[in-house]
């Protein structure tokens, strides 16, 4: 199969189609019509084999999270997501892998209304770079930096489902059949918070979305925004099956292993009224409040003071520590 070929074939048939676009796939560059008076929020991510994903990984799930992650990250910024471009790295051109990771990128495509619109595809070892676009109104736009003294501290759905799923199949632990098949979806097919995101819009005051867990992402919000919090581990909401995890092994996963694509989020005392009308407030849950002081403190079952062995995840840091 050529080049032109695979893209006519896997990239060119999709099943958005949106007014928003003057050309996409098939020309020298996308010619796109953001709308008048709102900022285009523009995000990418990387998954690379072996760093992001097991070189095994099923396509489907591939596909899906390659664009959930963005669609994440869209979210957080409270935009509504429009248009994504796809830069491939493949080592060969597999007809059969191509039909299912397109499959599970498309599905999730359709279900956001968000269309491919270019990229790039090339020879090499399997990676995978998705850039997403979307649209917010300036004044709406959701960010890190502006979390107050007082503020609650939210999270949508559970977290550490994903962490526990790994754990299992990298054979860290042993989940049962039906425990395993409970956390495996939040792993390998996340659901990107996009409507949760713009309904926050004018109701938070910072929001992130958890990819390297709740405590190196609210450190994140709390260091732009210049203030500390407090944080209960009994108010962090956990599924059945993790909270059994934590039980015997702590709450790592939960607060540091990432791979949650939750928002994390804060919301002034005058603001929770309209939060708790929102339709999926009651999968909001909150687990502390924004303080002066600097840095986060966490409080355990007993009211002492937790102190986690391993606070997130980072590329970058040192292995050793
Ligand atoms: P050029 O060589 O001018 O950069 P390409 O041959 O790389 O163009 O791409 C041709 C068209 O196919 C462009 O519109 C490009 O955006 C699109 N395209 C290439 N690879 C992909 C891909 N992986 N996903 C979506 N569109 C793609
Ligand atoms: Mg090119």
């Amino acid at each position: 199969m050529t080049e032109f070929e695979l893209i006519r074939t896997f990239f060119a048939r999709q099943p958005v189609s949106r007014a928003d676009v003057a050309a996409g796939i098939g020309d020298d560059a996308a010619l796109l019509r953001p709308p008048a008076g709102q900022l285009l929020a523009v995000t990418s991510d990387l998954l690379v084999s072996g760093v992001h994903f097991l070189p095994d990984v099923e396509p489907r799930s591939l596909g899906h999270k390659a664009l959930a992650v963005n669609l994440s990250d869209l979210a957080a910024m409270g935009a509504e997501p429009a248009w994504f471009l796809l830069n491939l790295v493949l080592p060969e051109a597999d007809a059969q892998w191509l039909e299912r990771f397109c499959g599970g990128m498309f599905d999730l495509a359709r279900a956001y209304n968000v269309q491919l619109v270019g990229g790039d595809t090339s020879r090499g070892p399997l990676a995978i770079g998705i850039e997403a676009h979307g649209f917010v109104p300036e004044a709406a736009a959701l960010r890190r930096s502006g979390a107050k003294t007082g503020d609650r501290i939210y999270v949508t759905g559970t977290l550490g489902d994903a962490a526990v799923a790994l754990r299992h199949r990298l054979g860290k632990q042993r989940l049962s059949e039906d425990d395993f098949a409970a956390v495996a979806g939040r792993l390998d097919r996340p659901t990107p918070r996009v409507r949760e995101g713009m309904a926050l819009r004018g109701i938070a005051t910072s929001t992130i979305d958890i990819s390297d867990g709740l405590l190196a992402d609210l450190g994140h919000i709390l260091e732009m925004s210049r203030v500390g919090a407090r944080v209960f581990l009994d108010k962090i909401p956990v599924s059945p099956v993790c909270r059994a995890h934590i039980k015997k092994f702590g709450w790592e996963a939960a607060l540091a292993m990432g791979d949650d694509y939750e928002l994390c989020f804060t919301v002034p005392q005058q603001n929770i009224g309209a939060l708790e009308k929102l339709p999926f407030a009651g999968g909001l849950h909150c687990i502390g409040e924004i303080e002066a002081e600097l840095g986060l403190r966490i409080v355990d079952e007993t009211g002492g003071s937790y102190r986690p062995a391993f606070t997130g995840h980072d590329h970058f840091a040192e292995q050793t520590k």
